[in-house]
């Protein structure tokens, strides 16, 4: 097998799901509009203060993790701030690679100055557009969709439904809710999902990741999730054996159904989801063929990239790009846009690109 270089996994296309607004930014332009609010911050010094989100967030507990937050989240208080953030995460994404992604927030996170919901959700978007053309500019072809997530926590996950909703045709292509799962159910929040899936809307859930079996199963048999946010501890419902591994109701359902799993590896092993990339469940997973996909979850938190991502998984499994074209593929397969339009970008992008790596 032919070697494959980080450069050109870079230049390879690539899907990403699963990607935090608030988890991806520069820290320059956190610098930057930090001082611009008089937020304070643990240094000013972009290359230190990048560091220092991943050293937070390498603690090893989801609400540590999490901590790291209240950062990002006071410098997104305004609307030319949102719309920048916006901009950059596209340009970033775009220069790495990526040819479609679907990026989420908490528009709730974002009201501290006065901004509506669907201020929020409006400069977001035209940060997304801007970004996108901008990118175009440079010769990479990318396309941004937005989740809007409600926080589990919290009890406006209605509210944030009927405004992912109301912005479906502007930009807004699904919903998701996130959060420390422990003690926080995703049927507290079924009023939100009914009221989704009778709107024929698409969502995914935070599930299976500090906590097990049980969440993944609410998720998907009590709210109707359509995909699954990492969803890595499906893993316990599997049952090693000396020929082939057994799988559980559970997990077999998931398989069956074709349920995305949308799979982070580094922010795992920051969560302590999984003990180590060569660890992840990711290469057991897709063994056994479950619908499997690669994301980044939160760039700045785990120092990483899709083509990181892409990368350690190359070295920790040795994957070639057959492998990583069936990790795009499956990501665009389970993407929200309409059918069609993901059929395009897997025929006319996707597939040529790696047509040629494979030779
Ligand atoms: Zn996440």
């Amino acid at each position: 097998m032919v070697a494959i270089s980080y450069e050109d996994i870079v230049k390879a296309p690539k899907a990403l799901l699963h990607d935090h607004l608030d988890g991806g930014l520069r820290p320059a332009t956190i610098v930057e509009l930090a001082a611009e609010v008089g937020h304070e911050l643990p240094t000013t010094e972009p290359g230190a203060l990048g560091r220092w989100f991943v050293e937070a967030a390498d603690s090893g507990s989801l609400e540590r993790y999490l901590e790291t937050f209240a950062h990002t989240v006071a410098v997104m208080q305004t609307a030319p701030a949102l719309r920048r953030v916006a901009r950059e995460c596209a340009q970033d994404l775009a220069a790495d690679g990526v040819v479609y992604a679907e990026v989420r927030f908490a528009p709730e996170q974002h009201l501290e100055r006065d901004l509506t919901l669907d201020e929020v959700v409006e400069a977001v978007v035209a940060g997304f557009a801007e970004g996108t053309a901008l990118a175009a500019d440079a010769g990479h072809q990318i396309r941004v969709g937005t989740l809007l997530t409600a926080m589990r926590h919290a009890a406006r996950s209605q509210e944030i439904a009927e405004l992912a909703v109301r912005h479906r045709d502007g930009g807004v292509v699904g919903f998701d809710i996130a959060g420390a799962e422990a003690g926080f159910p995703p049927t507290r929040h079924l009023d939100a999902f009914e009221y989704l899936q009778r709107e024929n809307f698409h969502f995914t859930i935070h599930a299976g990741e500090a906590f097990g079996l049980p969440s993944i199963w609410q998720a998907i048999q009590w709210c109707g999730a359509d995909r699954l946010g990492h969803g890595v501890r499906i893993v316990d419902d599997i049952t090693p054996g000396d020929d082939r591994p057994t799988l559980g109701r559970l997990a077999a359902y998931v398989r069956d159904k074709r349920i995305p799993l949308e799979l982070c590896p580094s922010s795992n092993v920051q969560t302590g989801a999984a003990a180590s990339i060569a660890e992840h469940p990711i290469g057991l997973l897709r063994d056994l063929r479950f619908r499997v996909t690669v994301n980044t979850d939160n760039r700045l938190m785990s120092g990483t990239s899709m083509s990181r991502e892409m990368a350690l998984l190359v070295e920790a499994f040795g994957y070639g790009w057959k492998e990583l074209q069936w990790f795009t593929i499956n990501a665009m397969k389970s993407a929200f846009i309409p059918f069609d339009e993901r059929l395009v970008i897997i025929d006319e992008v996707i597939k040529p690109a790696y047509a040629k790596l494979l030779g």
